[in-house]
């Protein structure tokens, strides 16, 4: 009977619980036992009642909940050997030797490493004793599949992530919440929202709102003088009649000389040289919070069910798969080929290759 694990890891995102929910019925209808774990790979170490055998009941509800009931945290240990040592332990002592983990590009190398530590690690169990030669003969492959959660939508071969639409989502309403006072005092407000070093969230939601002027990392402005670009076609939207100004802002918006742009700088030029009422709006955690949108419990129930599958076909010989979505369907991807990629996008900016970062973000987007 094949015991498959399933965390939750790095940041919360909306929908990791839709995760844990398809994952346990899924595979409850497969056959096989399916264990939660509890807070990240700090479960993994820690083992006892962090490493819980759940039943279709234990999930009843989750779909509609944000966040992850089973908790995610950032853990140190299980970046050292010894923490992946007693993480592998508590796995082979409860007979499990598939992991299947939701979150970032950290928590995914994290698993892969985990996934190629793991015939060293299982040997020095059974050298020092911790484990019986059955045992070590048994679960001498560990199986690892990934699906990214993440809200800032960051992960290269994927169309989307898990929890991206919904934060975009919580972005739009506030956009259009603060409009309304925009409106109603001719006001002018400069809006940061998440997303790291990736502009997706920023990009959509001025597309989704109708943003005046965005600022995203990938493609920053390419004047010296951006500021008086972002005045003038403010100007021109104010002269057509607009009473509102929206000025979405990514939180690691940049310019061409990699200089970060921050919210309260964009308020002093609105302020100072249009004499706009400008005020900033930092939107910080609620882009996090709250129910999944419909999309996010559908890619989340619809990949982890793709996870399931992976697990139950997979062979030593298959590197580690990432589930993403690509054109609508569902697909799966060399893992650190995928990681890889997405360290590239962050290279490329570094390196000032705006364009080569956009191509590999996404093609579509470029222009
Ligand atoms: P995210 O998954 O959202 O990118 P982090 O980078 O903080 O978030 O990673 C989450 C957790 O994954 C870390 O706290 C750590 O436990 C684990 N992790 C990340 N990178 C590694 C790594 N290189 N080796 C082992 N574990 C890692």
């Amino acid at each position: 009977r094949q015991k498959i694990a399933v965390l939750t890891s790095g940041g919360d995102a909306p929908g990791m619980n839709a995760v844990v929910r398809a994952t346990v019925r899924y595979g409850i209808a497969k056959g096989c036992d399916i264990f939660g774990v509890y807070e990240g790979y700090q479960g993994l170490i820690d083992g006892g009642e962090r490493l819980k055998k759940m039943e279709w009941k234990d999930v009843r509800g989750w779909l509609a909940v944000g966040g992850t009931t089973i908790g995610t945290a950032r853990c140190m240990g299980f970046k050292t050997r010894e923490g992946r040592l007693q993480a592998a332990e508590n796995l082979v002592k409860n007979g499990i030797d598939a992991l299947i983990v939701c979150g970032g590009d950290g928590s995914l190398t994290g698993a892969d490493l985990f996934r190629a530590d793991w015939p060293g690690l299982v040997d020095e169990l059974k050298s020092t004793g911790r484990i019986s030669q059955e045992q070590a003969d048994a679960y001498h492959v560990l199986t690892i599949v990934g699906l990214v959660g993440s809200i800032d939508n960051d992960m290269s071969s994927t169309d989307i992530t898990i929890g991206a639409v919904t934060s975009l989502h919580r972005i739009c309403e506030a956009v259009d919440s603060v409009s309304t006072t925009a409106l109603s005092h001719s006001r002018a407000f400069v809006i940061e929202v998440m997303g790291r070093h990736c502009g997706w969230l920023a990009l959509m939601a001025g597309i989704a709102t109708g943003a005046d002027f965005v600022f995203i990392p990938e493609k920053p402005p390419q004047e010296d003088d951006w500021e008086t670009t972002m005045c003038s076609v403010v100007e021109r939207h104010r002269h057509l009649g607009k009473r509102k100004t929206v000025v979405i802002v990514a939180e690691g918006a940049i310019d061409k000389n990699l200089k970060p742009i921050k919210a309260d700088h964009l308020k002093d030029i609105l302020t100072n040289r249009l004499g706009l009422d400008t005020r900033v709006t930092i939107l910080g955690h609620t882009q996090r919070g709250g129910a999944p949108a419909y999309f996010d419990r559908l890619l989340a129930t619809t990949q982890s069910i793709e996870a399931v599958d992976a697990v139950l076909e997979s062979t030593p010989d298959t590197p580690s798969p990432m589930i993403g979505m690509t054109d609508n369907k569902i697909t799966r991807f060399p893992l650190m080929k995928a990681v890889a990629l997405t360290h590239e996008v962050a290279e490329a900016i570094g390196q000032k290759n705006f364009a080569r970062a956009m191509e590999l973000r996404d093609p579509q987007f470029a222009e």
